[in-house]
This record gives C-alpha cells, sequence and structure tokens, in this order.
C-alpha cells in the first residue's frame, strides 16, 4: 500500500537530533516558554522574513488571536474564502464576527480576488487570504484592496510553509499570519503546535500576551487572554525540521512536476500553478466528476487518498444558517477534489506507480 502520507517516515529521519533535545529538556527540568520556544521563533522569523514569530497551541488559536489581537469582534466583518478547511472560519465567528464567504478562483482554489470588492461595506475590518493546498494566493488586487479600504490582511498560511510570492515568503504577505504546525503540514510537530508572524510590534505585544493568559509580567492581567503556548518539546522538534523545510518543499516540486507531466488521463483535471516557488504542493489534488470512483479505484490498486475537503463550510452543520448559500465554484471543487500522496518521502519507484494506475483508469 502507498500510503497518503507516511509520517513515521517523515519523522524517522530526525530521530537522533529529536531524542537527544528530548533528553536535554527532560534532564532542565523547564518544559514551556524556555530556551526551545525562544529558538524556534527566532529561527522561524527569519525564516519567514518577518519581525516576530511567536510559538502558540494550534493552528486554529494562532488565527483566534490574531483576531482577537487587533480587537475584531462582534459587528465587524471578515472576508474569507468560501473554500477552506473550517477552522478558518471558526475562528472568524469564535470572535463574535461575520465571516463574509467569497468564492475561489476554480484554477487556483485560493480567494478569488476579483469577486472580493463587492462584499467590502462599512463593516468589514480584515481580509483572510488562505492559501489553499500549498498555492499562494495572488496578492496584487488584494493588497491594492486592503489599502484602498484600509482593511487588515490576514494570512492562513496553515499549508504553505515556506513558499515564496514574488520574492517575499508567505506568513510575510500581509500584516499577520497564521501557520500550523500540525503534524501532517509540511512542518509539523509531533503533536498541537502553532505560530502567529507578523512585523507589527503592538499586535506581536499583545497576541504574546493573550496567549499567556492575558498577562504582559507574571500575575499582571492586561486582557481576558486564553492559554495558549507551544510546548518546549514540540518547539525543539519544529527547530530541527526547520532547516530541512525547503529540500522538503523541493522533494515536494520534484514530484508534483513529475506527477504534472506524465499523469495523461481525460478524466482528470491536474492542478494549475503561476508561479513553481509560490507553491510549496501541501497536498497534490486533481479533479474528476467521478471522484468516489477514482478514490475506490485507486485504494484497489493499493493507494491511499485523501479528500480536501468533501464538504463545504457552508453545508456543514455548524453553519445551519447557511444552509440555504449557495457558492457553486466551492460546491464543485468539494464534490471533485481527490489528493494524491505526496511527500518527501515518497520513493520515485511510489511516484511511478501512482502515475501508471491512474493512466490507466478509465
Ligand atoms: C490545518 C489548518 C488549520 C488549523 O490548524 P490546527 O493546527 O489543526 O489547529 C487552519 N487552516 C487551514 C487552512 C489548515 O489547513
Amino acid at each position: 500500500m502507498i500510503k497518503f502520507l507516511d509520517l513515521h517516515k517523515i519523522n524517522k529521519r530526525f530521530r537522533g537530533e529529536i531524542d537527544a533535545h528530548f533528553k536535554t529538556i527532560l534532564d532542565s527540568g523547564w518544559y514551556l516558554q524556555g530556551a526551545q520556544n525562544e529558538a524556534f521563533s527566532q529561527n522561524f522569523a527569519t525564516f519567514c522574513g518577518t519581525k516576530y514569530a511567536l510559538g502558540v497551541a494550534n493552528g486554529l488559536d494562532a488565527i483566534n488571536l490574531i483576531i482577537k489581537g487587533y480587537g475584531f469582534g462582534a459587528g465587524d466583518e471578515i472576508i474569507v474564502p468560501a473554500n477552506t478547511f473550517i477552522a478558518t472560519i471558526l475562528a472568524v465567528s469564535e470572535n463574535g464576527c461575520t465571516p463574509v464567504l467569497v468564492e475561489p478562483d476554480i484554477n487556483t482554489y485560493c480567494l478569488n480576488p476579483d469577486l472580493i470588492e463587492e462584499k467590502i461595506t462599512p463593516k468589514t475590518k480584515a481580509i483572510m487570504v488562505v492559501h489553499l493546498y500549498g498555492q499562494a494566493t495572488p496578492m496584487e488586487k488584494i493588497w491594492a484592496l486592503a489599502k484602498k479600504y484600509n482593511l487588515k490582511i490576514i494570512e492562513d498560511a496553515a499549508q504553505e510553509h515556506g513558499a515564496l510570492y514574488q520574492g517575499h515568503k508567505v506568513g510575510n504577505l500581509g500584516d499577520a499570519a497564521a501557520f500550523s504546525f500540525y503534524p501532517g503540514k509540511n512542518l509539523g510537530a509531533l503533536g498541537d503546535a502553532g505560530g502567529v508572524t507578523t512585523n507589527d510590534t503592538a499586535l506581536y505585544e499583545k497576541v504574546k500576551a493573550l496567549a499567556n493568559y492575558g498577562s504582559d509580567r507574571k500575575y499582571h492581567h492586561i486582557y481576558k487572554g486564553v492559554n495558549s503556548r507551544m510546548d518546549e518539546l514540540q518547539a525543539a522538534v519544529l527547530d530541527v525540521k526547520l532547516p530541512h523545510l525547503d529540500a522538503d518543499n523541493e522533494r515536494r516540486r520534484e514530484i508534483a512536476g513529475y506527477y504534472r507531466d506524465n499523469i495523461k488521463n481525460p478524466n482528470i483535471i491536474l492542478p494549475q500553478t503561476y508561479d513553481e516557488q509560490s507553491h510549496v504542493w501541501h497536498v497534490f489534488v486533481i479533479r474528476t466528476p467521478r471522484r468516489e470512483e477514482l478514490q475506490k479505484y485507486l485504494e484497489d490498486n493499493g493507494i491511499q487518498t485523501n479528500i480536501h475537503y468533501p464538504t463545504p463550510p457552508h453545508k456543514q452543520g455548524a453553519y445551519r444558517e447557511w444552509e440555504k448559500l449557495s457558492f457553486p465554484v466551492s460546491e464543485k471543487i468539494h464534490q471533485e477534489v481527490l489528493s494524491l500522496p505526496i511527500s518527501p518521502v515518497l520513493s520515485a519507484d511510489e511516484v511511478k506507480k501512482v502515475v501508471e494506475v491512474i493512466n490507466e483508469w478509465k
């Protein structure tokens, strides 16, 4: 069986270094807010080219904390793609803001920049871009709109560690960015972890306090904060893996290139990219109207796949109030997408087999 994602194989490459760090941390008796978080946040900020990075408990919290940090709440609207993992939208509604859904572009699967302006009202506070599947959202028009209407740009970069958009790292394309280091992401911990990057000093200070009980110094609480910190153990794992992220992303690009050059089946739509460096292929998503049939065929031929995602947020039980809304592009994407195996540890033989099996599908 070719696994969709072999996390054991991915992390086994770093076993020696991770073991050594775990021993040091265990012996140090210091498990939160210590040297490992300090080192990783500095290295991750340098990697993203931002002034600041902060480790938090997970990606959902990272988005949540940015929205709280800007003080957005009831009565405020935030523009989000209709096509995203539900966490993006949950973070907006959690803060009492209204998520204003905008259709994606059928070619990039990211927010369609041409459909944003008509959704901007006097209540709009921010545009949340989601660099879905590992591809950067085309930003020019979004930058211009943010300027014109004085809006914040928040990046949900949970699927995009290390991509370059016009020479700028993702995480540094807006006012603040949220990362997830969930185990399956391109940079993944051994459990939950997340991060916030920004160049905004005031936002950074506030988010840092909010994530630690709203405290700017011990037992001094200036905000109604939460507890959302990254464990020292996770920070150490991420710091071991970070120097290898670019090479891992490059291997993903090679595999994606091989798939795109060699999958030749008229029943399948391949993903497009407008710029190689702007895509880190978190997932390799193909489309076919006969998605369930293809998934079963691949499973029967020893290839595990996944669906990102089967149901759009506006059709989820959590958002019953949106039941009647219609986003045909997003709905079509959710009905047709299938993610093929892709990861830095997938072997050349495995990649070749995936192509052969797909090309034989009638
Ligand atoms: C994974 C993911 C998140 C949430 O991250 P967690 O660390 O699982 O909380 C948010 N947005 C997107 C687009 C994601 O893929």
